[in-house]
């Protein structure tokens, strides 16, 4: 299998070759096409599987095409429960990002440090990437607003939950428009994430890595 084969577009696939990412690990393989035709996923794939480009490059072709974000209004929100794990997703997306027709801007927020330099940054977002601490005050702030959210992803909800975060996700998923496109990711199994899947899917293709 080749990433030409999956439905990407021209300059994500010249990207992913600058990577030097020869061919499509099995998680991609399954993920890219069904999130492309905008299906909710959910997949069990722990980390070094490939699940981060398995879903930004999709993400990245649904927004290749549409206007730069002007406002505070994000459009795809990505939930991690690390700022490690925040700050790698935002530098994935960016260098997959650099050959499309237009600037798309990836942000990730994370607590432990000062919010007013995140709050200034996320004007103009099109790709926020947060942990859902930080994302709820910088919420209470109205910094940012969830109403045209078109795209959520859960990555690592199984670490997320057990971190204690289900509360703030809850709080998180209240705000979010109803019609949306899901994609969680666990790193173990099915059982672990909950009562998410049900409560955040609808119809999900489900993958293994
Ligand atoms: P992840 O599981 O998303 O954290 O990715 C694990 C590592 O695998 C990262 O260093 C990626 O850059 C790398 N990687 C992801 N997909 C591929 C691929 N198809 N070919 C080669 N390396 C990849």
């Amino acid at each position: 299998m080749n990433f030409s084969e999956l439905g990407l577009s021209k300059p994500l696939l010249e990207a992913i070759a600058r990577a030097k990412y020869d061919s499509p690990y099995p998680i991609q393989v399954q993920a890219i096409p069904s999130i492309l035709k905008q299906r909710d996923l959910f997949g069990i794939a722990p980390t070094g599987s490939g699940k981060t480009a398995s879903y930004i490059l999709p993400i990245l072709q649904r927004m290749q095409d549409k206007p730069q974000n002007k406002g505070r209004m994000i459009p795809i929100l990505v939930l991690v429960p690390t700022r490690e794990l925040a700050s790698q997703v935002a530098e994935v997306t960016e260098n997959f990002a650099r050959f499309l027709p237009r600037k798309v801007k990836a942000l990730a927020v994370f607590g432990g440090v000062s919010i007013n330099p995140q709050m200034m940054k996320i004007y103009g977002t099109d790709i926020l990437i947060a942990t859902p601490g930080r994302l709820l005050d910088l919420l209470s702030k109205n910094s940012l607003n969830l109403n045209q959210v078109e795209v959520l992803v859960l990555d690592e909800a199984d670490k997320v939950l057990n971190m204690g975060f289900k509360e703030e996700v809850d709080q998180i998923l209240a705000q979010l428009p109803k019609k949306r496109q899901n994609i969680l990711f666990s790193a173990t199994s099915e059982e672990s994430v909950g009562g998410l899947i049900e409560a955040m899917l609808q119809d999900p293709v489900k993958i293994s890595a």
